[in-house]
């Protein structure tokens, strides 16, 4: 039998990094989320080939300060929480400081930064976790990522990649989602050199539905909204006659966080009960303001999946709203109807 040692630190992160980045989508998440949290209002993201040889994200947010770029990219470092009890209260989509560690042990990054209270740049190149470069920069304010060679230390990773289509498949679905969730922030992404998306961060969700699904299925959209002492729910339901076969044109932000729920997937379906037709589901984004200690996002490394305390009252809130959405349309029959 052998003894117990605890792991050194470069092959913990490997294995953490088996966790957190799954596949090439998972890094631009992870990386997006960062931007998000740094208060930026512009995000660019390019990928070549579906994200296995590059994923770079740009954007214009607070930077990092140069004196703390290396720590960055240590385990379990964090600006975001400082003590047990920011748990309960999470406003961050980040939160746990092992997304930078993790992408860093794994592939070949580049990170250029330059901080708005410091007002200095610094740019720090990691292999596979090690640092091997770093130095003073000249760079406008925000941060600049880039992966290389995603998995190219970690073979039996690699092999599990779908084709170049399927990951830029999950890239491209997940920068849809934020961008429908962060209509204030201008989202571009490209794809080997060729455009697949770019919203203007006016604010306007419906321009982002516009740029995500095209504008005739914008025109089909309805608006709502509805609040209760704990929740604040605004978005956009397909007219009934707008559906899809599967639940994917579903997207329900929370406090700022893509994330997917079966309890509001089911009372959207409530909502609309008989308008839909077996088997065909509408076209929604939902977004819903709660409380933070309401919400509990601790749940899954990949932060996807949530608990509500008050979920019973949130379901009656979102079908409320989606009915009286669509009463308004007189898809519902009022009480003065049958006349
Ligand atoms: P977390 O997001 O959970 O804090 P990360 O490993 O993703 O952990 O990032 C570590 C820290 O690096 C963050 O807490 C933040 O201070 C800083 N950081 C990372 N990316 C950015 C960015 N794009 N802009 C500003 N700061 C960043
Ligand atoms: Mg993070």
């Amino acid at each position: 039998m052998s003894r117990i040692k605890v792991l050194d630190e470069k092959l913990a992160n490997q294995i953490a990094a088996g966790e957190v980045v799954e596949r090439p989508s998972s890094v631009v998440k992870e990386l997006v989320e960062n931007a998000i949290d740094a208060g930026s209002t512009t995000i660019d993201v390019y990928i070549e080939e579906g994200g296995l040889t590059l994923i770079r994200v740009v954007d214009n947010g607070g930077g990092i300060d140069p004196d703390d770029l290396p720590t960055a990219f240590a385990r379990h470092a964090t600006s975001k929480i400082s003590s047990g009890s920011d748990l309960f209260r999470i406003a961050s989509l980040g939160f746990r400081g092992e997304a930078l560690a993790s992408i860093a042990a794994v592939s070949r990054l580049s990170a250029i930064s330059a901080n708005s209270d410091s007002g200095l740049a610094r740019r720090l190149v990691i292999e596979g976790g090690t640092i091997v470069a770093e130095e003073p920069a000249n760079a406008p304010q925000g941060t600049e990522m880039s992966v290389r060679d995603l998995f190219y230390n970690t073979p039996a990773r690699l092999k599990y990649m779908k084709s170049i289509q399927t990951e830029l498949g999950h890239i491209s679905d997940y920068i849809n989602r934020v961008a429908l969730a962060h209509p204030g922030i201008a989202v571009t992404l490209k794809h080997n050199g060729s455009s697949l998306l770019q919203t203007l961060g006016t604010g306007d969700r419906l321009q982002v539905i516009a740029a995500v699904y095209g504008s005739s299925t914008a025109k089909a959209m309805l608006p709502i909204s509805a609040s209760d002492p704990d929740f604040e729910l605004t978005g956009y339901v397909s007219k009934p006659e707008l559906t899809r076969a599967n639940r994917n044109g579903i997207t329900l932000v929370v406090n700022g966080r893509y994330i997917r729920s079966f309890a509001v997937n089911a009372s959207l379906q409530q909502a609309y009960h008989t308008l839909l037709p077996i088997n065909r589901f509408p076209l929604a984004v939902l977004e819903v303001e709660m409380h933070p200690s309401l919400l509990d996002v601790n749940v899954h490394p990949s932060k996807m999946e949530v608990r509500f305390s008050k979920e019973a009252e949130l379901k009656a809130l979102i079908e409320k709203a989606v009915k009286a959405a669509l009463g308004a349309q007189r898809y519902i029959p009022g009480p003065d109807s049958g006349k």
